[in-house]
């Protein structure tokens, strides 16, 4: 198929007849306006889904957030609180710390001290005879006198801790002797029993708080979640410290660097898709004072689902766009087609006619309806042939109006123009149907005769004479007469083209004017003069 017809006026490559014929123009612009909208249409509305999808899993960052931190509370609630908590208000309470059994100071009443070795002298030799530990001494702090123990706590029967109390005495200062050490009998079995529940409570809580597991905190909040695969904590270096996963803690997170803020993108991961999200996670107790990351895998099967919906959504109305503007186009194209076949046939019609009629004026002389000298020449032309095929014969009148000048001199060109329509008229009479008879120029008329002897025809051309001869013409009411001389010549064995014929007949036509006008002759090739 030819697509592109070249515009030759321009002499450029334009494409035109194509794209016109089919509409392309219209109704590409069409579809790519609406493939436009489409694809808008499809990427605000999947951002809007992406959004949903961030806002969402922010939320669930922050609901994280949260329950880390309180589960970190209650961690540290659970580890420390009884110390405070089970202090009698009845003593007056000089020193309170719990020490773990390497003597770091675990809790304390004493705020700043917490974390630090306990440091007292002689503790850590005490420390190294446990038998010794549980002793009441006294002993004298900041300058006042105190009741004190280093009592062990024991789980399991091992020791895990000691809890060194000092409890002020200086009260029983201004007791008398036996009466103060009544007093500090009864005090220390006070304080034994109330150490005694302390130290049931710390072995208590501390089995407890073996139980608030970062791993177990994990994986209850993921498997709580909806739709939350897994959930990582990663180290400033890049390995994953906990994670909901255990058997990727301590292999290294595919994050570059710390996160500074919450982001997430979508991907495929072993063929599922997934929301991925990093946020940064600071305050993380158990990890010192670097900044840790947040690493998240969320099931993002409903977006991925909405999306593909909101694609085939977006497609359709593309390919329905597409196949209506095809189904447009293809039916202004057919509409064209008919109304450019029917133009084509009326103007072929048209030009038909046109034709038939310029043939007829061609072949037709104007002034006398006669046919014209063209005409003439055509039919002598195949009437010769046919005669000579056939060996038939074929006779010719040369007609030439006398004096013919001086009318057109005397009495004007109209007058003359009357007398030629008039003499044409007058010849047509005289003739049969299978002549023909046309004027050849000027006043001069031809007549062909088929299959007509010399003799039958001399006979024709005197009928015309006397037709023409016998009444005048009459012009404004006024009487022109004329006459006419004629040469007649048949069709001779000897001659090769017709135009022979027509040089006999003038050469009759001239002795007819020669030998007076007015008269016929045949002409005679032996003798050319032979008066009628
Ligand atoms: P002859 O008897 O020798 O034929 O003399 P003639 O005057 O007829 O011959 P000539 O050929 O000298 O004159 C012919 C004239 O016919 C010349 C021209 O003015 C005139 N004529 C030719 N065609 C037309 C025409 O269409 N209309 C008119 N009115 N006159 C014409
Ligand atoms: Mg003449
Ligand atoms: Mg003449």
């Amino acid at each position: 198929m030819n697509l592109f017809t070249r515009s030759k006026q321009h002499g450029d490559n334009r494409p035109i007849g194509f794209l016109r014929r089919y509409n392309i123009l219209p109704f590409a612009s069409m579809i790519l306006i609406l493939a436009g909208l489409s694809a808008h249409n499809y990427f605000s509305q999947k951002n809007v889904l992406l959004k949903q999808l961030e806002t969402d899993n922010i939320n669930l960052v922050h609901s994280f957030h949260a329950a880390l931190t309180r589960f970190e509370a209650i961690r540290k609630a659970v580890n420390l609180q009884v110390l405070v908590k089970n202090i009698s208000l009845e003593l007056e309470i000089f020193e309170f710390r719990y020490l773990d059994r390497n003597g770091i100071i675990v809790n304390s009443m004493f705020q700043d001290e917490i974390g630090r070795t306990f440091d007292r002298p002689g503790f850590r030799e005490t420390l190294q005879k446990p038998d010794e530990l549980g002793q009441f001494y006294t002993d004298n702090r900041d300058m006042t006198p105190v009741l004190a123990i280093s009592y062990p706590v024991y789980a399991n029967g091992e020791l895990t801790g000691i809890i060194d109390l000092a409890v002020d005495i200086s009260d029983l200062n201004y007791m008398e002797n036996s009466l103060r050490d009544a007093a500090i009998r009864h005090m220390q079995r006070d304080i034994r029993n109330l150490l005694k529940a302390i130290a049931g409570s710390i072995t208590t809580s501390l089995a407890v708080y073996e139980t608030l597991d970062y791993y177990e905190f994990l994986r209850n909040f993921t498997d709580t979640s909806k739709n939350l695969k897994q959930i990582s904590i990663v180290a400033p270096d890049g390995t994953i410290e906990l994670s909901s996963d255990f058997l990727l803690v301590n292999s290294t997170a595919n994050i570059d660097g710390p996160a500074r803020i919450f982001s997430g993108i979508f991907l495929y991961e072993h063929g599922q898709p997934v929301y991925r999200i990093t946020a940064p996670l600071p305050n993380m107790s158990h990890g010192g004072a670097h900044e840790h990351t947040l690493l998240m895998l969320v099931n993002a099967h409903e977006y991925a689902k909405n999306n593909h919906a909101l694609l085939m959504t977006a497609v359709a109305t593309t390919l329905a766009g597409i196949l209506f503007a095809v189904l447009i186009s293809y039916s202004i194209y057919r509409v064209n087609m008919q109304s450019v076949k029917q133009e084509r046939d009326r103007l072929e019609r048209e030009v038909e006619a046109r034709t038939e009629e310029i043939k007829r004026l061609s072949n037709t002389d104007p002034l006398t309806g006669l046919s014209s000298r063209r005409y003439l020449e055509e039919q002598m032309g195949v009437e010769f042939k046919r005669a000579v095929r056939y060996n038939h014969s074929l006779s010719m009148l040369m007609v030439d109006l006398d004096h013919f000048k001086k009318i057109n001199d005397t009495l004007g060109h109209l007058a003359g123009d009357k007398v030629l329509s008039e003499v044409g008229r007058r010849l047509g009479k005289a003739i049969r149907e299978t002549d023909f008879i046309g004027r050849y120029g000027g006043e001069e008329f031809v007549v062909i005769l088929p299959e007509t002897h010399a003799s039958d025809a001399a006979q024709i051309a005197e009928k015309m004479r006397e037709l023409i001869a016998e009444r005048p013409v009459f012009f404004e009411g006024r009487p022109i007469n004329i006459t006419a001389s004629i040469g007649v010549a048949e069709l001779n064995s000897s001659m090769t083209n017709y135009e022979e014929v027509f040089q006999s007949a003038d050469k009759a036509l001239y002795i007819s004017k020669e030998s007076g006008r007015n008269r016929i002759t045949c002409f005679n090739p032996l003798q050319t003069k032979q008066p009628v």
